[in-house]
C-alpha cells in the first residue's frame, strides 16, 4: 500500500507526494512547477498545464486525455498566470471592480483608465499583489467611493516613500493625474515637513529663500529634478537650518553678521555652496550685509584652526541635532581628542567604562575622562545600541557598530557621515594635533592619540594654547 511519504515519480526526492499526474505520483513542489508553467499543448495547441502523458507519453492537457480539468480559471477557464482558483487576469479584474467601485456597482468613471492601464499589464498578479499595499489601497478605496479627491494632493499627504512616488507616477502613466515634476513636487513637500521641525522665524527665512530663488530656478530648468538634486536641496535647507541656529546661539542675527562671523564659522566647514547662495541671496533681499564665503581651501594646505574655534566647533557639534550621535561623537572624538575615524570606529563597547558619575573612554593606551557634555551624549548612544540590540540576535561588542552583523561602522562611512555635514576630519584632527602637543607632555599625547613618542615628540612645537575644558588630559 502507498503511503504519503514516498518517492515522486518526477524529481525521484524522497517527499510526500499525492498527486496522480503525469502518470505517476508527484510531490507539492513539482505540482507547483507545472502550474506555473503552462505551454501550448501539443494536443490542441492550446496554452495548458500540461500534468498528463498520452499514448506515447508527451505531456498534454487534461482535455487531451479525456480528463475533467483541475487547473483552468474558475471564471473563464485560462490556464495563464494561474493564482488560487483564479487566473491572473480574472483575479486583478474582479480585485479592481471591488476597490475602485465608487458605490454604485461600476467602477468610478476618473478611475477607469487606471483599471484599464493596470488590466494591460504584463502579470496581473504583481498587480493584485501592489494592490493590496498600503496606503494604495485605503487611497484608491476613498478616492473611489469619493472621501479623497482624485488629485495629487490626495498624495501629498501620504509618507514620503518609494511606495507612494510610484503610485503618484503610475496615476499619471495611466492619465489619471496630470503630469507633474514628481521629484520637485516630493522637495516641495519634504522642505514644508522639515520646515515644521525647527524654529518659526528660521523656517520662515528658508521659506522665503526657497520660494523667491530655488523653486523658481528649479521650475525653470528644461530637465526634470533628479533624486540628487532633490537631495541636494533638501541637505542645503539643513545646513542653512544649522548656521541659523548657531548664529542664534551666538546672539548673533542675520542683519548683524559680518565678515568675522563668517570666517568663524567656516573655519572647519567645506559644504558652503548652498550658504554661500543663501547668504548671497540674503545680501540682495536686504537681510544682511554682503560677506565673502571663500571657496574650500586647497588640501594640500590644510589651515590649523585655532584653539578657540575648535573649542566652538566642539560646542556646536555638540548642539548639532541634524548630525546623528554617531555622526557627533565621531567628531569630537577627533575634534578634542584627535583620533582618526579609522581608530574610533575601531572603538569596542569595553573600551567605555563608568566611574566616579562619569564615563571614561580609551584611546589607544590611556583612559580618559570624559567631561559632562560629551560623558550625556555618549550614554546616549549607549542607550539607544541596548534598545537596538534587544532586536538583534547577534550579540554587540562594537561602540559604532556596522550594518554589516557583527562588524563594526566602516570608516569611510564614518567619515562621510562629517563629511556630508561640511566638517572636514582630517583639518580637525591636525589642527588638535598640534594644539594637542602644545600643552601634553609627548609621551602622554603618543598614548592617547597612538601615534610613536617620536612623532609626538616632533609635534611638541612651542607652549601656548591652553584647553581649559577639558583638563583630564593634562592630568597625566
Ligand atoms: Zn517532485
Ligand atoms: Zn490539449
Ligand atoms: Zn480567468
Amino acid at each position: 500500500m502507498a503511503t504519503w511519504a514516498d518517492r515522486c515519480d518526477n524529481c525521484h526526492r524522497d517527499v510526500i507526494s499525492r498527486y496522480q499526474l503525469l502518470g505517476g505520483r508527484i510531490c507539492n513542489a513539482c505540482y507547483s512547477g507545472l502550474r506555473r508553467n503552462p505551454a501550448r499543448c501539443p494536443g490542441c495547441a492550446e496554452i495548458r498545464v500540461l500534468a498528463y502523458l498520452d499514448k506515447v507519453g508527451a505531456r498534454v492537457c487534461a482535455a487531451c486525455v479525456g480528463r475533467i480539468d483541475r487547473f483552468g480559471c474558475k471564471d473563464c477557464g485560462s490556464h495563464q498566470q494561474l493564482t488560487g482558483s483564479q487566473c491572473g487576469s480574472c483575479r486583478l479584474s474582479e480585485r479592481l471592480a471591488d476597490l475602485l467601485d465608487d458605490g454604485t456597482g461600476t467602477v468610478h468613471m476618473r478611475l477607469r483608465p487606471l483599471r484599464d492601464y493596470l488590466l494591460a499589464v504584463k502579470d496581473p498578479r504583481n498587480a493584485v499583489r501592489w494592490l493590496k499595499r498600503e496606503p494604495i489601497t485605503a487611497t484608491l478605496r476613498g478616492m473611489a467611493v469619493g472621501q479623497l479627491p482624485i488629485a495629487h494632493t490626495t498624495l501629498d499627504e501620504l509618507p514620503l516613500s518609494m511606495r507612494t512616488r510610484y503610485f503618484r507616477r503610475l496615476l499619471i502613466s495611466a492619465n489619471v493625474l496630470p503630469e507633474i515634476d514628481v521629484f520637485l513636487n516630493e522637495l516641495e513637500l519634504a522642505l514644508a515637513r522639515f520646515l515644521t521641525t525647527i524654529p518659526v522665524e528660521h523656517a520662515r527665512l528658508i521659506q522665503r529663500y526657497h520660494q523667491w530663488h530655488t523653486l523658481p530656478r528649479l521650475r525653470k530648468q528644461a530637465k526634470p529634478v533628479t533624486t540628487g538634486m532633490f537631495a541636494n536641496r533638501l541637505r542645503g535647507a539643513r545646513t542653512i537650518a544649522a548656521f541659523l541656529t548657531w548664529l542664534h546661539g551666538q546672539h548673533l542675527q542675520l542683519s548683524t553678521l559680518d565678515q568675522a562671523v563668517i570666517d568663524r564659522y567656516f573655519a572647519a566647514a567645506s559644504s558652503r555652496d548652498e550658504l554661500r547662495q543663501f547668504l548671497a541671496w540674503a545680501a540682495r533681499a536686504g537681510l544682511c550685509t554682503k560677506v565673502e564665503v571663500s571657496r574650500v581651501r586647497s588640501a594640500a594646505h590644510p589651515a590649523t584652526m585655532s584653539d578657540e574655534a575648535l573649542a566652538e566647533l566642539a560646542e556646536r557639534v555638540l548642539a548639532d541635532v541634524v548630525l546623528s550621535p554617531v555622526g557627533r561623537l565621531l567628531a569630537l572624538f577627533a575634534i578634542v581628542y584627535a583620533q582618526p575615524i579609522r581608530s574610533s570606529v575601531d572603538l569596542r563597547l569595553n573600551d567605555v567604562e563608568q566611574s566616579e558619575g562619569r564615563l571614561w573612554i580609551r584611546f589607544a593606551t590611556t583612559r580618559v575622562r570624559l567631561p559632562t557634555s560629551i560623558s550625556e551624549l555618549l550614554e546616549a548612544h549607549l542607550e539607544q545600541l541596548r534598545t537596538r540590540q534587544s532586536y538583534h540576535p547577534l550579540a554587540n561588542e562594537w561602540l559604532f557598530p556596522g550594518i554589516v552583523p557583527g562588524q563594526h561602522l566602516a570608516a569611510g562611512t564614518g567619515i562621510g557621515l562629517l563629511t556630508r555635514a561640511g566638517l572636514r576630519v582630517r583639518a580637525l584632527r591636525t589642527s588638535r594635533l598640534v594644539l594637542l602637543s602644545q600643552t601634553v607632555p609627548a609621551r602622554v599625547l603618543s598614548d592617547v592619540i597612538g601615534i610613536s613618542t617620536q612623532t609626538a615628540h616632533a609635534r611638541s612645537v612651542a607652549s601656548g594654547g591652553t584647553w581649559r575644558d577639558y583638563p583630564e588630559l593634562r592630568r597625566n
